[in-house]
């Protein structure tokens, strides 16, 4: 088993940079309306480094009275000189704000790993994705267009018409963010929705605020007006809920468990504001009796061990044939045994800690789940000794659809593992497909043909052929089931967030 290398003297804020350092050490407020303030009630939450449990910062919280003022700052920007802007003057803000998060990429990535746990490496990616992200939205702002239609007849036959559409903003959106990857999550609704000319109100997670703050800091130095972009930091109870039922907030979107997101749309009844939905996954991987063992064991591991498993997309239901089973699983162990586990600032470092101690007793519980129920621990499933919330890779093996394990979203680093012997694809898809979560999936094998035809049966929002969890700028991505409603990435991102307006002229 890997052993966690961090020693008790050890000190991550001793190996991050002076900028970050000076980061930490300012004050953590609510963005309301353009202006840094504390909370009405003045109280604050720490957060801690998950690697060592050393506190980074306290950061003030709001309730339901910050909201208020958040949203009717966000609501008196929305009709304000933001909503004189052009497309153009838009896209350049964000691409300003783009270049800002570049001169900042360091801190960013340094807050990310220090602040949720995460490896160096995904840090780095996650950084790079949010400029393109910005820069993608700026490009897609200056296109957003509407169509010109044929007028229905029963104004035709009386007169000559035109009938056209336009694209706007929903309004003031709520976007609600979820601590596995905070600042991707929260630029994935904030980048489409500014492009789109909505106002926002952001609600980071409790767990992960520190780079959704300094986001907030370079969207004033980048110049967007005041009451554009709002930051409450909080409870999901209560801040949370309070953005998800305000009369007047007209869109929320939500990243986080599916147990939350039914929450969501019943607060968001009263006013009907419109709901786009990020929710759970309990990903199938199956591996075909021709795959690749040379792509598959690497793919695998990746599939359900990056970001510690914490990772909506993650495969954590691995369907093996029968052919391949045995070698398949000899080489995976070896493999995960090998994967370097440590604290995210050191760039050997594959696998991080888990979010918070709670969570990761949570996953520790489902492990002694696995066992009880007879599933056969091949590897992982214990503690490291010493500090932070570390678990080891777990690889359960002999699983079957009844356990708890296959069925539950666990969220951590365990990886359960079926055998099969049919080759037949309807066969294949219906195990693959026995769940209530529909967001990603895989598809292991050497046919082009079988492939494709197993893609076609699987049904998930994203499916891809020898990797996992392809997501890219451009890519659409979301749920079908109880993995949510609507897409994020490309033009259906964008599409959230604007309303088609038909206007018919009787000339
Ligand atoms: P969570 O549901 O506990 O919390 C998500 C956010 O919702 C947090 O900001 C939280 O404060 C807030 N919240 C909690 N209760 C609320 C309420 N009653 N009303 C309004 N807001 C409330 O999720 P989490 O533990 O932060 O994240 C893990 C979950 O997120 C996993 O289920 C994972 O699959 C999912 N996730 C999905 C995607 C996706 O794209 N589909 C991406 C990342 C994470």
């Amino acid at each position: 088993m890997p052993s966690n290398i961090i020693e008790a003297s050890w000190s991550s804020l001793e190996h991050v940079s002076q900028a970050t350092r000076d980061y930490l050490n300012k004050p953590h407020q609510l963005l309301i309306n353009g202006a840094w303030v504390a909370g009405l009630q003045g109280d604050t939450l720490d957060t801690c480094d998950p690697a060592t449990g050393e506190k980074l910062a306290s950061v003030a919280i709001g309730h339901e009275n910050e909201v208020d003022l958040a949203v009717n700052a966000a609501a008196t920007a929305f009709v304000g000189p933001w909503s004189a802007l052009t497309h153009f003057e838009r896209a350049t803000l964000l691409s300003r704000l783009a270049r800002l998060i570049e001169d900042h990429a360091d801190t960013f990535t340094e807050l990310e790993i220090l602040d949720n746990g995460m490896p160096r490496f995904i840090a780095e990616l996650t950084i790079k994705n949010i400029v393109e992200m910005f820069n993608y939205y700026a490009g897609a702002a200056q296109r957003i267009e509407g169509t010109t239609t044929n007028p229905p007849h029963h104004i035709t036959a009386e007169a000559e018409a035109l009938t056209y559409t336009i694209k706007e903003p929903v309004g003031v959106a709520g976007l609600i963010v979820p601590w596995n990857v905070p600042i991707s999550t929260a630029v994935l609704k904030l980048a489409p929705a500014l492009a789109a000319g909505c106002t926002v109100v952001i609600k980071p997670s409790e767990e992960t605020p520190l780079s959704i703050l300094l986001l907030g800091e370079l969207t004033i130095q980048a110049g967007f007006p005041p009451g554009v972009v709002n930051i409450i930091n909080g409870y999901g109870y209560d801040a949370g809920h309070r953005l998800a039922e305000h009369p007047l907030v007209d869109k929320i979107s939500f990243t986080g468990s599916t147990a939350t997101g039914r929450k969501v749309i019943a607060a968001a009844m009263g006013n009907l504001k419109k709901v786009s939905l990020e929710l759970g996954g309990k990903s199938p991987v199956v591996i075909m009796p021709d795959a690749d063992l040379s792509l598959v064991v690497p793919g695998i591991a990746m599939a359900t061990f990056f970001l510690q498993g914490q990772n909506c997309m993650a495969g954590t239901r691995i369907f093996i044939h029968d052919s391949l089973h045995d070698e398949c699983i000899q080489q995976l162990v070896a493999f995960t045994e090998n994967l370097p586990l440590g604290h995210g600032l050191s760039p050997a470092t594959f696998f991080g800690p888990l979010i918070s101690k709670a969570h990761r007793d949570k996953v520790y519980s489902y492990i002694q789940k696995g066992i009880e129920e007879g599933a056969t621990l091949v590897t992982g499933g214990q503690i490291p000794e010493g500090r932070g919330n570390f678990l080891a890779p777990t690889i359960f093996t002999d699983c079957s659809p009844e356990m708890t394990i296959v069925k539950e979203e666990i969220f951590g680093p365990v990886m359960t593992v079926q055998r099969f012997s049919t080759t037949d694809l309807d066969a294949v898809a219906a195990m693959a497909n026995n769940t209530e979560y529909g967001l990603s999936g895989s598809v292991w094998t050497q046919n082009l043909a079988t492939a494709h035809r197993l893609v076609a049966r699987i049904r998930a929002g994203q499916v891809s052929i020898n990797c996992h969890g392809a997501i890219a700028t451009n890519i659409p991505f979301g749920g079908y089931g109880q993995s949510g409603w609507g897409r994020e990435f490309g033009q259906e991102g964008l599409d959230a967030y604007l309303e088609t307006k038909a206007v018919t002229a009787r000339l």
